[in-house]
């Protein structure tokens, strides 16, 4: 006998549940306003796949639905999640059942099996970060990094730019520089030492570069340690799931993955002129270059030349730098010029608006002679000069070209080789990821590729949501005088809020330990932005100072948690200190006030 009244209703029920459940890949039974509903939802939309959700505090019945699913599966909390007609569970067995594999087996039951769960292309900043991560959660990982030597042959270890041809090896020898400058205020102190002082580029390449050494080692130790397979191999896709890796004796193996992180980083571009890859270096040479460059001439303007040349000059070098048209380009024009003037007044020469045209050899030698051919950018007039040394810095192309990305249908920007990711970090092709450098408009910064690579893994292996936040990342450029920022430049503030609605803070300042050395008085400088339409809150932030990264990281806090123009006024400073200064700024620069700093 078929079953009358409530039976009937509650048979009907069972079997819209059941067809549900057998119509779709994914049901999640849920309440909209449910954390852990949400979390689920959201776990599946960052896996790219569909689900049916059943909102059961908005649909009719849902209090029977309830109680039938509690019948069904002993389960009557939500959310409750089936998949290809399998009960998973609620959150927490949904989460465990994704960190286990299981979820991607029961979403893709006659899936191919694969020898990896990630392969990770580039063993730098990102990619290291990424594949550790990874593998910390239990996941399969393969990480593949291989130096491609520069035209003058020089390679290196683990670990990609920041350590082996970036950061690393560029802020120690600033550090080299400004032992220097200490060591000519120390005299002032009171110091006494003679006369003469010189500087040993090889004791100094030697002592860099061995301690790049541990850290290419330290790598390789903390990828074994955490069972990530690493192959010091070129890879390259051969088909969407698979790579062949080739290593430099030209041994090949091919490799598969369920998903793929490129992390291929950038390299110096070139700039195409007669002489350029023959008798020029770029900084991927410069750090472990075997002897002193002598007179040298850095061509570019943005942070690898001006760090270079600084450094550089530090040593006692002769240095210029060829300007095709401002210093660093995207930062606040401001601050740029304010670093480059105190650069030309301790005594880095600027050849502005000429471009190179052609470099000859003169003559052979460590370092040799050579004759660089230069125009005006307005195509009027050429010079020729003679360097022991020319740096070419106009930029890196990301490497992405020779990596098969066509045969695994990744797209790229076919203008300048970047990668464009949705704030997932997911390329056009739902298994392949990209972070770092390769990034299309996204910061070219290591802590950024970190970030990025660790919550990459972390969204896929652990059911984490978080993104990487790209907005107000802090940075800092290694000049001479440090150039710390966060948040907007001062002309995109005006090109997005209008000058009128902005209140800008200024001062200029004499650091404590500069006075006694007499040196760089009132060449320091502070400045903030600060958006009157929001309650003042400071939107940019730039210093211009000695320990510009440290104080800029503190204040970088401060201006990801929405710091007001009040709040750094009720801020009491620490005397005496640079930074202090960020806590009295009362001068503003629309009032044209006096900003030289007087006293303490
Ligand atoms: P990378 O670190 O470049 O790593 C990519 C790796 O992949 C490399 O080892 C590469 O050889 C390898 N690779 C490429 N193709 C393949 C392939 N097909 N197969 C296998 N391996 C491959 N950032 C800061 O935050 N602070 C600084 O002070 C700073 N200073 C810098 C100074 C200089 C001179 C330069 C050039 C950069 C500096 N940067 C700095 C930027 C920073 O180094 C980069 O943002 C960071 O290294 C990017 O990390 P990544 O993982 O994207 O790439
Ligand atoms: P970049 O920021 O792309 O700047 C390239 C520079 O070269 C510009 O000054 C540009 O001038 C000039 N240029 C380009 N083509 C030229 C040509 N044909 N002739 C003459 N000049 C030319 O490159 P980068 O300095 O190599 O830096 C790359 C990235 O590394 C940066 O984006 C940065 O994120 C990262 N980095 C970070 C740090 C740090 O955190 N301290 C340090 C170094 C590097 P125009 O302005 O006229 O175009």
């Amino acid at each position: 006998m078929p079953p009358v009244g409530k039976d009937a209703g509650k048979t009907e029920l069972q079997t819209r549940i059941q067809e549900l459940i057998e119509a779709n890949q994914v049901v999640v039974f849920s309440k909209s306003y449910c954390p852990y509903c949400v979390k689920v939802k959201d776990l599946f939309k960052g896996l790219d796949v569909k689900c049916n959700v059943v909102e059961l505090d908005l649909v009719e019945e849902g209090t029977n639905y309830q109680e039938l699913l509690g019948e069904m599966t002993g389960q009557k909390t939500v959310p409750n999640v089936f998949i290809n007609k399998t009960h998973v569970g609620g959150w927490d067995k949904t989460k465990q059942a994704h960190t286990d594999g299981l979820l991607q087996q029961l979403l893709n039951p006659d899936a191919e099996t694969y020898e990896y769960d990630l392969i990770v292309i580039g063993g730098g900043s990102g990619g290291l970060a990424c594949s550790k991560e990874a593998a910390t959660l239990g996941k399969k990982v393969m990480v593949l990094d291989y130096v491609v030597p520069t035209p003058k042959g020089t390679t290196w270890g683990l670990g990609g730019t920041c350590v082996n041809v970036g950061c690393i090896p560029k802020k120690l020898m600033h550090q080299t520089a400004l032992l220097g400058t200490a060591m000519q205020d120390a005299r002032k102190y009171g110091w006494e030492f003679d006369e003469r002082v010189k500087h040993n580029w090889e004791t100094m390449k030697d002592a860099i570069n061995n301690y790049i050494g541990s850290l290419n080692w330290g790598y390789r130790v903390a990828l074994r340690d955490k069972n990530v397979n690493y192959v010091n191999a070129y890879a390259e896709f051969v088909e969407p799931h698979k790579i062949k890796a080739k290593t430099k004796r030209g041994k090949e193996t091919i490799h598969t993955a369920a998903r793929f992180v490129l992390a291929t980083g950038e390299r110096p571009r070139y700039l195409g002129i007669p002489g350029d890859k023959e008798y020029c270096i770029t900084s991927d040479d410069l750090f472990s270059l075997p002897y002193c460059p002598g007179k040298t001439l850095l061509i570019g303007a943005s942070y690898v030349a001006l760090e270079c040349a600084g450094f550089l000059a530090g040593l006692g070098l002769d240095v210029t730098v060829m300007v095709r048209s401002i210093l660093l380009r995207g930062f606040d024009q401001d601050m740029a010029n304010r670093a480059g003037e105190h650069m030309e007044q301790h005594g880095v020469k600027f050849l502005r608006k000429y471009v190179p045209v052609k470099v000859e050899e003169l003559e052979a030698g460590t370092p040799g002679r050579l004759m660089v051919t230069a125009k005006s950018t307005d195509g009027t007039e050429f010079i020729e000069a003679e360097y022991n040394t020319v740096l070419i810095a106009v930029g890196r192309d990301a490497c992405t070209d020779k990596i098969g990305l066509a045969l695994a249908g990744v797209k790229v920007n076919p203008q300048n080789g970047k990668v464009p990711v949705d704030d997932e970090e997911q390329t056009n092709v739902p298994h392949i990821y990209a972070i770092g450098d390769i990034l299309e408009g996204k910061w070219e910064l290591t802590p950024v590729a970190i970030q990025a690579g660790k919550l990459l893994a972390r969204r896929l292996y652990a059911g984490a949501t978080l993104k990487c936040d790209y907005v107000n990342v802090p940075t800092t450029v290694f000049t001479p005088l440090e150039y710390g920022c966060c948040g907007r430049s001062e002309e995109k503030a005006i090109e997005m809020y209008g000058e009128e609605n902005l209140e800008i803070y200024h001062s200029l300042f004499w650091p404590l330990e500069f006075t006694v050395a007499n040196r760089d008085n009132n060449k320091c400088y502070s400045k903030i932005i600060c958006n009157k339409l929001d309650n003042d809150r400071v939107i940019g932030f730039h210093y211009l100072g000695p320990n510009a990264g440290e104080v800029t990281q503190g204040y970088g806090v401060a201006i990801k948690c929405g710091v007001t123009k009040e709040q750094l006024d009720n801020t009491i400073g620490i005397h005496p200190t640079c930074a202090e200064m960020f806590t009295t700024l009362d001068v503003t620069k629309s009032s044209g006030g006096d900003i030289a700093q007087a006293g303490c």
